[in-house]
């Protein structure tokens, strides 16, 4: 199939992408952008990062930078970097099957042959993610129709579908994050396939599993996400104990879901840092709010009770996604701070002056997560679950930065 040709307005390339280009194009190497970047550039959509493809070797290409490291457990990627910003350099992916490893489900578990352009295309996801920009002679080459699925807004999966999520059950979150973010539509046949191979990601490694989450959570569109995985039933691969709740009990469970998600959407918007421990706090409370009522039930102290349940939804979520200790520490504590500001804050005068305030009062509002245990207190009394006077008593020690839209928003939480 010959390459179709278009333009590409070269101002609109970052300068250290067009940096890596023009040094593998002067040593007489392919050099292509590819994927997410060639996508939104047509779009007309700033990218966020720029992916360039070669068919110079990894250790080929780390000689021609300064800074540049060889990377990657599946395959050798090497990653160019200037300060913070780094360009991912790939080589061309080989032919179909030799040297491809297969699992007994079609599973790719390791493919480090290079190839030439015309088989790397066929490596890739989705259409419009397939499309290259080569840098030689300015122009968009599209083997796959990918130009007319970025125009009329689909999803398309490239080959036969469900071949192509047994390689990678990965490419199914994909196509939720990838339907949220782009607003496109997914194409019945790459629909279809996601309810014969869904039960796939139950192989996947956890640790893959969190890396996805976070780019679905963090990308901008984490409400529009969270929504497209209920829509195609994947959200209980990743949050099982939030997805079964959410089937009983929809409304209850996802007025808070909602808050959390839609406030971080707005943060990243405004280019405010949004810390992972807060959202994941908010996205198991319900669960972890279940399995404290029934250790109340048994009679366990309150605060007891919250711990053991802490314990329990932490342990059974990072069997799924592997959220890193670090976040799970922060997020017990904004858990368990929530108690705390309820009882201390209850029956209190509005703007009572500071040296009025109690000891224990006094030791919640210089604890280190004060801020963002507040942050989360106010997205509960919003949804009804505190009442509006206890979280307006606590405010008036710590406004919400975001005066004009009068919102709570999460603090912004150092790492
Ligand atoms: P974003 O805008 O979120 O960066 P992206 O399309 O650039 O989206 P990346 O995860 O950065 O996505 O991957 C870059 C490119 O690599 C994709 O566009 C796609 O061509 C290819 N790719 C990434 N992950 C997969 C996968 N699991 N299976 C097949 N191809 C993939
Ligand atoms: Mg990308």
């Amino acid at each position: 199939m010959a390459p179709e040709k278009h333009e590409i307005l070269r101002d609109h390339l970052s300068d250290h992408a067009l940096n890596v280009l023009q040094r593998l194009h002067d040593h007489g190497y392919a050099a292509y952008l590819v994927g997410g970047c060639v996508r939104d550039l047509l779009r007309g959509v700033r990218p966020k990062d720029f992916d360039v493809v070669t068919d110079a070797r990894p250790e080929q290409v780390k000689a021609l930078f300064r800074h540049a490291r060889i990377i990657g457990r599946r395959f050798k990627i090497v990653h160019v970097v200037f300060g913070r910003d780094l360009i991912e350099v790939t080589t061309f992916r080989g032919g179909d099957d030799e040297g491809v490893r297969r699992s007994d489900q079609g599973r790719i578990l390791r493919d480090n042959v290079f190839g030439t352009i015309d088989q790397d295309v066929w490596r890739r996801d989705f259409a419009c993610n397939a499309l290259y920009y080569n840098y030689a002679d300015d122009t968009l080459v599209d083997y796959v129709q990918g130009w007319q699925d970025v125009q009329s807004g689909h999803l398309r999966i490239i080959g036969d579908p469900a071949t192509r999520y047994r390689e990678d059950p990965v490419r199914m979150l994909r196509a939720a994050r990838f339907m949220a973010k782009l607003g496109f539509t997914l194409l019945p046949e790459t629909a279809e396939a996601i309810h014969i191979c869904r039960d796939l990601l139950k192989d996947i490694a956890p640790a893959r599993l969190f890396d996805e989450s976070i780019k679905l959570f963090q990308g901008g569109h984490a409400w529009a996400g969270f929504l497209q995985l209920r829509e195609l039933n994947l959200l209980g691969y990743l949050f099982a104990g939030l997805n079964d709740l959410l089937d009983r009990d929809y409304d209850r469970v996802s007025a808070l879901v909602e808050k959390i998600l839609t406030g971080t959407d707005e943060r990243i918007q405004l280019g405010l840092p949004v810390n992972p421990a807060f959202l994941l706090a908010g996205l198991l409370w319900a669960d972890l709010s279940r399995r404290r009522e029934y250790w109340v039930h048994q009679r366990v102290d309150v605060d007891a009770a919250l711990d053991l349940a802490a314990d329990e939804v932490i342990a059974a979520t990072v069997r799924q996604v592997a959220i890193p200790r670090r976040l799970t520490d922060l997020m017990r504590v904004i858990w368990s701070l929530q108690p705390a500001l309820e009882r201390e804050g209850q029956n209190m005068v509005p703007g009572a002056p500071l040296d009025g305030l109690t000891e224990a009062q006094k030791t919640l509002l210089a604890h280190a997560w004060f801020r963002a245990a507040l942050d989360f207190l106010c997205l509960r009394s919003e949804v009804g679950e505190v009442s509006d006077s206890i979280c307006a008593f606590w405010r008036h020690y710590a406004p919400a930065r975001d005066k004009d839209s009068g919102e709570a928003v999460p603090t912004v939480l150092p790492e």
